[in-house]
Parts: C-alpha cells; structure tokens; sequence
C-alpha cells in the first residue's frame, strides 16, 4: 500500500514545489502511518534577515496599490486555491492527520476568508470627525502597517495563513509565514498556490508572502525584529507568552490566538438529541486538536445521567482508523508526545478523583491512534483548569444555573463557550454582560467550528487577538487621524492663543 509520505510527495510535484527543498535536516512524517517524506532545508539566520528585508521593500511598492487592486491578487489567490482545493486538503489530511471532511473545510476556509477580503478591499472605511476648528476637516483613515509576521500552528496547517495573509495583504502588508515545523509540507504547497495567484498579477511585488520553513528560534527573530511591526501568532499559551514578550519589548504589535478550554452548559431544557451530536463534534472531532475543541461538559444534574450514558454509547462506537478512509471519523494525534499528554492528563485526572467512563486507551499496534475520553470529576480540579491537546472530556454537574456559567468562567483561557437551552432567559443570561467571559458565545452550538464572517480570537491567556471577520482587518493597518486647515486663520484647539 502506498504510504502516506509517498502520496504526499507526489501531490507537492503535481503542485509545482521545486526539488530543491529536500535535503536538509528537518524531519517531516505523517501521523497516519509514521512514514516520512524526506528531509527538508530550514531557513538559516542569514536567509531569515534576507527575507525580512525583501518584505520591506515589497512592502515599499505594495503599500502604493490600490487597496481594491491588492483585492484583485486575493481574488486570484482564491481562485488557486479552488483550483487546487483537492490536492492541498488531501495533503492536510495526510501531513495533520484530519479526515477528508475535515481537510477539505479547512481548504474552503482559505476560500472563503479571500472572498471576505476582496469584499473587504473596497470597504476599508475610516471615518470623518466634527473639527471644532472654524473651515477645517477631520477624518480617520486607515494605512497599510508594514511587513505581517504569520506563526502558525500544526493543527490548522494552512487556514491560519489564509485567514492572516488575505487580510494583510488587502491592507497593504506584505506577511512572512512561519509554519509549524510539525506541518512544513501543506505551508510549501499553499506557497506554491500563492506564486501562481502572483504570477498572474503584474503589479505584484517580488517577496510579498514568504515562507521560512524551521524550528522557534525562526519565530523568535520574526518576534524580535523592529522591521517586523505585527506579529500574528497561533499557538499554545507558552509560545504566545514568549512572543508577546519579545514583541511588547519592541513595542511592537502582537496578535495572539492561544490556547483554549472551552466548555458547554448543559439546561434541563436543553434537546439532548442536539446536544450528543454537537458534543460528538466538538469533543472528538480532529481527535480533539482544535482550539475550540470541547473540554468541559457542564450537565445539569437532573439530566447529566442520561446523557452520559448516550455519550458513552456514542464513543463506544466512534470509527477510529486512517483518516483518508470513508466514514472514519477520528484520525490519528500529531506525534507520541501528544499520545504522552493524553496519558499524563489521565493519569492525573485519576489521582484528581476523576472516573474514566469510556476511552482513554492507545489503539494497540497503530501509531499515535487513541480511544477518545471522558471523565467524571468531582470538582473542577487542576488538570481541568489546563488545556491538553488530546481528545479528552471532562464531565461535571451542577444544580445552579449561576454557579455553572461561574465554573465556565473559572479557567485561565477563554475562548469559545456555549449553553444549550431552551430557556430565553437561561440563553441571554450566558449571552450578557455576567455570563460567558469568552471571545466566542454559542446558544445551542457546539463551541466548535467558527464561521470567517465574525472575529474569532478569545480572552485571557487565550491572547484577546481577533481575526477573520467583523472589523478584525484593523489590526493589520495603522489609524491616523488627519487634519486639513482649508481656512485661511490658524486657529489652535481649546481656544489656546499664541500670537507671534
Ligand atoms: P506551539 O505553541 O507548540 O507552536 C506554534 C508555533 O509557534 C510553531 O510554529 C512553533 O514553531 C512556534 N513557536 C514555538 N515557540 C516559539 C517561541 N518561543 N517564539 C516564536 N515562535 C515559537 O503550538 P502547537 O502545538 O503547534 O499548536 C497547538 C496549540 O495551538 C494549542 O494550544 C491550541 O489551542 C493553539 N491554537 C490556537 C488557535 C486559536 O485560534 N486560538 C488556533 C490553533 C491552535
């Protein structure tokens, strides 16, 4: 049978990446089967200062276009992607380790977030302000900021790009893209996607989306370098912590979408039908590697006993295998060190009080394959407060609507969050100003599975970065607010005189 590594490398011909990145030291593999591709060149600190300097004078001539003209490139650029959506989202599947489903949304992502930003290119809007000041205007207008740093995490190889570079680049900025060392093959192929879109586009400068393929200390120059006025980094609350850091000592900009632990608050009047299958979802789905992966079920205890034991039906029965086969609907953990998680957290969630209901095991004789969990605890205790990377729910009940939204509230992160209800007063109360203290609020929704239309990003140590949707594009440009005297007296503010 073909292995992963194989079909991969055949996709990345058929996508035009040139020979010429194999042969270095950095190790690539798929999940799926533990084969790999090859080895591939890293970027060394002198091609990092290169390539920092590149963007900068890409972004000398960029910044001069148009912004509905730059929407013409991310149209193209959308028009690549569709034309190579197959391809990129079975190398997804095969590099990250998602089912086909899940490979090909998150390729009609990248899609979709370049239709937002070619609408977004000609409503870049700034405002006109009342002046006090006798025949003069005020207006806010909105510039291009200058060279995008993009790090980015393994478990949205390729959408996290997208969602950065098709807003950078309509705002007049040039981005340098810093994959995860996990998943260097989708970035190669989706840079190779984007030189077709340029080379289709004549006034597109040379260097203005860029690739560095390597390890942290790639990301910690990007972070640490003046020229670089916007970092955007996803990632685990560690490295935003680190970057946040580097950047903040530059007073540069940082953008951070970090960590989450987001929970889902089960009503007595909740449809229990809707509720297993968006808990299905949310909890397993991309063996629970999402960001917005359910964690935390908090069940009403007049209806928790129910709906575990429909829950731990369900999971007894999950189609766990190689993710390019039909009907599978949980592939493989990215490495051993995530299956080494899973476990820790077990173990520890044990030693907690908790009670492991169902899963939890490694599939015997597979690579990194595991039986998704869920625990009982007493309490929400340490390691629930914690996000681990791994398909693991922990469940716990409550009897008072306020005490649940408290415990929804009381972890570090926050990110996305949900209720299920049918009670109006129960929805908007988690919907107000009191309830949910996260970046994203669902009624009757997994905490799963965001939409491009609106701001996605979260609170607290999740990093309160916004992206996508919504008015997020004003990170990605600087506000200057403008003055014009067509009077022919000089009138100062706050009727200050100063005669000369
Ligand atoms: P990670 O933090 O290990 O790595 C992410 C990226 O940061 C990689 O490219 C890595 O090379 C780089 N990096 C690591 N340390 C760095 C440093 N000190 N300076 C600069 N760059 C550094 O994360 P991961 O394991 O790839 O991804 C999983 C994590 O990402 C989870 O915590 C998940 O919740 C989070 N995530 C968040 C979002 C979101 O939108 N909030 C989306 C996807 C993933």
């Amino acid at each position: 049978m073909t292995t992963a590594a194989d079909e991969a490398r055949s996709i990345l011909t058929r996508l035009g990446v040139a020979d010429g990145v194999w042969g270095g030291d950095l190790p690539t593999r798929s999940p799926i089967d533990g084969s790999s591709a090859g080895r591939l060149h890293e970027a060394t600190p002198d091609q990092v200062q290169a390539v920092i300097a590149r963007s900068a004078t890409a972004f000398q001539a960029w910044r001069r276009v148009p912004a509905p003209r730059r929407g013409e490139l991310v149209r193209l650029l959308g028009e690549e992607l569709r034309a190579s959506k197959a391809d990129l989202a079975r190398l997804v599947t095969l590099e990250a380790g998602k089912i086909v489903s899940e490979g090909l949304g998150e390729v009609q992502e990248m899609i979709e977030i370049c239709d937002f930003a070619v609408g977004l290119s000609r409503q870049l809007y700034g405002l006109t302000l009342a002046s006090e000041r006798p025949g003069h205007h005020m207006r806010e207008t909105w510039q291009p900021l200058g060279p995008v740093a993009v790090i980015s995490a393994f478990n949205f190889p390729v959408a996290v790009w997208a969602w950065n570079a098709a807003l950078a680049l309509v705002c007049g900025d040039p981005v340098i893209w810093k994959p995860s060392e996990k998943t260097p093959l989708t970035a190669l192929a989706t840079q190779a996607v984007f030189e077709r879109a340029a080379a289709r586009f004549a006034d597109a400068p040379p260097g203005l989306s860029q690739l560095l393929i390597g390890g942290k200390e790639i990301g910690e120059a990007l972070a640490a370098d003046p020229r670089v006025p916007l970092v955007s980094a996803t990632g685990s609350t560690r490295m935003g912590r680190a970057v946040a850091t580097a950047v903040a000592g530059r007073l540069g900009r940082s953008l951070l979408e970090l960590g989450g632990n987001n929970a889902m608050i089960v009503t007595p009047s909740a449809d229990l039908d809707m509720a297993v299958r968006a808990i299905a979802f949310s909890a397993v789905g991309t063996c629970g590697q999402r960001c917005t992966t359910l964690r935390r079920l908090l069940v009403h205890e007049d209806v928790a006993e129910g709906l575990i034991a429909r829950l731990v039906a369900a999971y007894d029965t999950l189609p766990i295998g190689d993710p390019r086969q039909e009907g599978v609907l949980l592939g493989p953990l990215i490495d051993e060190a995530a299956v080494d998680g899973f476990e820790t957290a077990l173990a520890q969630a044990a030693e907690q009080g908790g009670q492991l209901l169902v899963g939890g095991t490694r599939v015997e004789g597979a690579v990194s394959y595991v039986r998704p969990a869920i625990v009982r605890m007493p309490a929400q205790t340490a390691v629930v407060e914690h996000e681990t990377f791994a398909p693991i729910l922990y469940v716990m009940t409550w009897s008072d609507f306020d005490a649940a939204v408290a415990m929804q509230n009381a972890v570090p992160q926050g990110l996305s969050s949900c209720v299920f209800t049918d009670s109006v007063r129960e929805a908007e109360a988690f919907l107000s100003a009191w309830g949910s203290d996260c970046g994203i609020a669902n009624v009757n929704i997994g905490p799963s599975g965001a939409e491009i239309g609106g701001a996605f990003g979260g609170e607290k140590e999740t990093g309160g970065g916004r992206e996508s949707g919504s008015d997020a594009w004003k990170a990605y440009m600087r506000r200057q607010t403008q003055t014009v005297n067509f009077s022919r007296d000089l009138p100062l503010a706050q009727g200050v005189r100063f005669e000369v």
